[in-house]
């Protein structure tokens, strides 16, 4: 019987939590003074930097 090495390296990462590992964050859309919210964008993710990991450190 093979026996399979069982590798105890770290998980290397973690979802992020804020965009839940999709790299991308739904941004209000603000137009005018007013600041009309006219609808909501994809934006990159500021926690993970659009990499859908939490950060480690
Ligand atoms: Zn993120």
């Amino acid at each position: 019987m093979a026996t399979r090495k069982t590798t105890a390296r770290k998980r290397p990462s973690k979802t992020c939590p804020i965009c839940k590992g999709t790299g991308e964050v739904a941004v209000s859309v603000r137009i005018g003074r007013k600041r009309r919210v006219v609808g909501q964008q994809n934006g990159l993710c500021l926690t993970c930097f659009g990499t859908g990991l939490a950060p480690t450190d």
